[in-house]
């Protein structure tokens, strides 16, 4: 097997306090793995940036509670912390970046229930560099089409068994519904819900962003600043990015608002973003074939938001 990108593998074995190493060119798994023949499992994907993952307690606790939703039992956040020192560690000396701006990874954290009849899980984490396309639209933007997901907002409530706010590794929906995407022409989706929602992107969540100016009494104008998501109950992963980026944005003065959310919404905003950690802030310039919001206020605001953004640990 070869692969372009260079992967590290570092498995978590109670042998190896640090996690084990392993050739990512060579085979790791076994045919029986549930997560590769049920894909029953769950993962989280991180972003290092100069050998420091981002969020890292909130991915960690992500974890727990999607594993939680499976009924699966993980190893401890020690161990967790200790194998992913390790491929980042090994990543960065095997393969340095060719400049500091270029020092990014994606580091992945991987859990299947593992091999069938075994009884216990299997787990890596996974350090491969961050992909080109990716990296350009955090500076291009993207163009989305709206797709129906398929179940309404209410479903999370209704169906637990649907794991609807989990992390799993059940993505043949999301990446086939980007593949549809790009067949259109289109660089993205925003899943709509069947009672007419704004849901999430398949591997992203939604922002927008309203402007307002108004009399500040005082002969001035104040300038109202409100960042909104979908709500978190209707069927959506809860974003880490989204979660910590509206963090900092109260904390700088923004206005913030959880949806409801409808197509029409996103059609007004003064900006639509699809956020998440990789990727980062990723400016919408379309919405199937409209263009959203002012190019000038959009680049104003996404500069603000990033910086915000790059501020977070
Ligand atoms: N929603 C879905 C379905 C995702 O897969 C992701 C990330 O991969 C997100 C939202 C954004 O989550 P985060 O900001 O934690 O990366």
């Amino acid at each position: 097997m070869t692969s372009a990108a260079p992967v590290v593998l570092v498995f978590l074995d109670p042998a190896f306090q640090n996690g084990r190493v392993a050739d990512a060119s060579k085979p790791q798994l076994m045919a029986t793995d549930q997560g590769a023949t049920r894909g029953d499992g769950v993962f989280e994907s991180m972003l290092a940036v100069g050998g420091a993952v981002r969020k890292l307690q909130a991915h960690l606790d992500r974890l727990v509670s999607s594993a939680q939703a499976l009924d699966l039992d993980i190893p401890g956040e020690d161990l967790w912390r200790r194998s992913i020192e390790t491929g980042v560690a090994e990543h960065r000396s095997q393969h340095p970046a060719p400049s500091p701006a270029d020092d990014e990874l994606v580091v992945k954290l991987v859990v299947t229930r593992g091999v069938e009849g075994a009884g216990s899980p299997t787990c890596w984490v996974q350090v491969s560099p961050v992909g080109a396309v990716g990296r350009r639209q955090r500076e291009t933007g993207i163009d989305v089409i709206l797709l129906d997901r398929g179940h309404d907002s209410g479903v999370a409530e209704r169906a637990p068994w649907l794991l609807m706010g989990a992390k799993t590794l059940s993505y043949a929906v999301n990446m086939a519904a980007l593949r549809y995407a790009h067949k259109q022409g289109a660089d993205d989706v925003i899943f709509t819900s069947s009672d007419g929602r704004v849901l999430e992107g398949p591997t992203s969540t939604v922002l927008l962003a309203h402007v307002e100016k108004s009399d500040d009494g005082a002969g001035g104008v104040r300038t109202t600043r409100r960042l909104v998501t979908p709500r978190l109950d209707s069927g959506i992963l809860p974003g880490t990015s989204q979660g910590a980026l509206f963090a900092a944005a109260k904390t700088a003065g923004w206005e913030l608002g959880y949806g409801p959310l409808e197509p029409q919404d996103l059609l007004e905003a003064d900006a639509v973003w699809l956020i998440s950690s990789i990727r980062l802030l990723a400016p919408v310039n379309h919405i199937d074939g409209k263009e959203i919001g002012t190019p000038a206020i959009q680049k104003q605001l996404t500069a603000e938001l990033s910086e915000l953004f790059a501020g977070i640990q």
